[in-house]
């Protein structure tokens, strides 16, 4: 028997499906939810739909963006001829808040793993080959240190094999399994430093 009326019940479930959120927490944030000031409802409603409606994929680098072709695209301040390949759209945030990379990425929206059925063909890697048929002098990858980010790492790498791009890895200063988006800025930018040829 549900104990709550049948509009908080649905409100505490559908908030116990986001990740990282238990029972518990979902109780606690819909009755933080329930004492809010109801235009403050509407606003917080209307922002999550809002994102999720103009939520799109970059057409050239394949980032979440609410644009056709997003601003770090766009941009002519940008090398367009350094490609950072990232597994997600966190990752690439990471790297910019360093303010340090001008290039620009390609990112792969996951990473290659044959366990839980994610093949090459499941991810942005068709769109970063079609990429790089044009004028390119180097493509970093930057996907994790996890088991899945290095055979991600290794397969491009030897797609790009004999395509006469300089190939570089960055340097393991990222702790294994961490995701990129915890690690620090210097770490990241040390990494990037020290990448090594593939
Ligand atoms: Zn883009």
């Amino acid at each position: 028997m549900d104990y709550y009326s049948k509009t908080t019940t649905k409100l505490i479930a559908e908030l116990g499906h986001l990740p990282g959120i238990g029972q518990k927490s979902a109780q606690r944030l819909a009755f933080h939810i329930l004492h809010m000031p109801e235009e403050q409802v509407r606003e917080l409603s209307s922002a999550i739909l809002d994102a999720r409606t103009s939520a799109r994929f970059c057409r050239e680098c394949c980032t979440l963006t609410d644009e056709d072709i997003c601003p770090i695209c766009a941009s002519d301040k940008r090398d367009h001829k350094t490609i950072m390949v990232v597994e997600d759209t966190r990752d690439l945030v990471a790297y910019e808040k360093t303010g340090q990379y001008n290039g620009v990425y390609h990112v792969l929206q996951g990473a290659i793993n044959p366990m839980q059925g994610i093949n090459p063909t499941d991810i942005r890697l068709k769109e970063l080959m079609i990429r790089l048929q044009g004028d390119v002098d180097e493509v970093i990858l930057a996907t994790n240190s996890t088991l899945e980010g290095e055979a991600t790492a290794m397969y491009i790498s030897k797609l790009l094999k004999d395509t006469g791009i300089r190939v570089t890895r960055i340097a393991s200063g990222v702790p294994v399994g961490g995701d990129l988006e915890y690690v620090d800025e210097v770490t990241l930018l040390k990494a990037l430093e020290n990448r090594t040829e593939l």
